[in-house]
């Protein structure tokens, strides 16, 4: 499931000035995108890779042979500088996050994150780094205009007068002004993204971090595991996401970084194709055949009443969007968390993000 066609390697059509032994850094590494943005550059040839993440190597979700993993915490400013040492590119995906239940609870641990985005630009500028690239979110988007679930579509100029999503989106927000000022002021290339719900396999499924479709989907299996046919979902299931396919964030990722025409302009990431929490559980069921009795908890977090990915910028700028159709995706993903589940039912470790 990727934009290549069959014997091309997902990528490979991009122009880059970037030579196959330059140093790529990747921040976050341990976690569920950026591990498979390691992965990605990876398998398109590069031979240095610095993968980072505070989390011990024993807990990340993908660590690629060839691949240097370092366990460090990015929110001292003494690892941010030996982070970026050499590098020709720098990919900073490194946040503490998660689904609603997460960002709407810890909002400090979430504005922490600034940390490792202020000492990462700062490294990169004095390092001599060619490309930096950073990893926004849709909640960096005025909350008052997502509050009916007949959504329209968010674009990039949305973010402003800004009214973010308290804690994590305002992170985010500031972090892509520390960007477009270190272009602005300073002359280090930064590329930012606003990446919109992502999702597929290797990425937090339990443990409360997860996000609503891995959730949808561990817990669609773990109702048919122990024949109680049933499932809770948040809110009242009529709230509207778009999600977005790995594959197509991790290309994206490369497109946007290498584009010249999005230099500290940041553009939407994600998905356009609608889908309310209550069809996105139907669509869950129709994957494993089964329908289950759902009860709704009210009063669960269940963020902004709707919110879609406006690709009207991205389409006009590079030609492309994000493609893989959601029932392939969460197929695919549905897949990996059943193979998770039955690991974990059977004793094996596996890694709860
Ligand atoms: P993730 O939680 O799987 O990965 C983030 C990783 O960053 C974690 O492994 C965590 O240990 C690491 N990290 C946190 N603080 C760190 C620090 N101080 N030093 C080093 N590592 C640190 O999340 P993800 O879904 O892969 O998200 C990656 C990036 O994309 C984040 O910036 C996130 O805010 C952004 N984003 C993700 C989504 C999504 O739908 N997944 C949506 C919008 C934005």
């Amino acid at each position: 499931m990727t934009n290549a066609t069959n014997d091309q390697v997902l990528g490979s059509d991009i122009e880059r000035s970037l030579d196959r032994n330059d140093l790529i850094v990747v921040t976050g590494a341990g976690g569920f995108i950026a591990g498979s943005l390691a992965r990605y550059f990876h398998d398109l040839g590069y031979t240095r890779i610095r993968a980072i993440d505070r989390k011990p190597l024993p807990e990340w979700y993908q660590r690629v042979p060839g691949v240097e993993c370092l366990s460090m915490d990015l929110s001292h400013e003494a690892n941010a500088i030996r982070a970026v040492e050499g590098a020709t590119e720098v990919y900073n995906l490194a946040a503490d996050m998660g689904g609603m239940g997460f960002i709407e609870r810890f909002r400090v641990e979430c504005l922490r994150s600034i940390l490792v985005n202020t000492h990462l630009t700062e490294a990169s500028y004095r390092a001599g780094v060619k490309r930096y690239f950073f990893s926004s979110s849709a909640c960096a988007y005025n909350t008052d205009l997502q509050k009916s679930p007949d959504v329209i579509a968010l674009k990039e100029s949305d973010a402003y007068p800004a009214m973010a999503e308290r804690g994590y989106g305002w992170e985010k927000l500031i972090s892509e002004m520390f960007c477009q000022e270190y272009w602005a002021e300073r002359g280090l290339e930064t590329h930012i993204a606003r990446f919109h719900n992502i999702y597929g396999p290797n990425g937090t499924w339990f443990g409360g971090r997860e996000k609503a479709p891995a959730a949808m989907c561990r817990k669609v299996i773990e109702a048919l595991d122990a024949g109680d046919m049933r499932i809770e979902i948040w809110g009242d299931g009529t709230q509207t996401r778009s999600f977005c396919y790995i594959d197509d964030c991790t290309y994206g990722i490369d497109r946007i970084m290498h584009s010249p025409d999005l230099i500290a302009t940041p553009i939407n990431l994600g998905s356009s194709e609608l889908i309310s929490i209550n069809d996105l559980v139907s669509m869950v069921e129709s994957i494993a055949g089964v329908t289950l009795e759902r009860s709704y908890k009210l009063e669960a977090p269940k963020g902004v009443a709707g919110r879609n990915s406006d690709n009207t910028f991205i389409e006009a700028v590079l030609g492309w969007e994000p493609r893989t159709p959601l029932r392939d995706g969460m197929a695919a993903t549905y897949a990996w968390i059943a193979e998770q589940f039955a690991a974990r039912k059977a004793g094996k470790a596996v890694v709860e993000g």
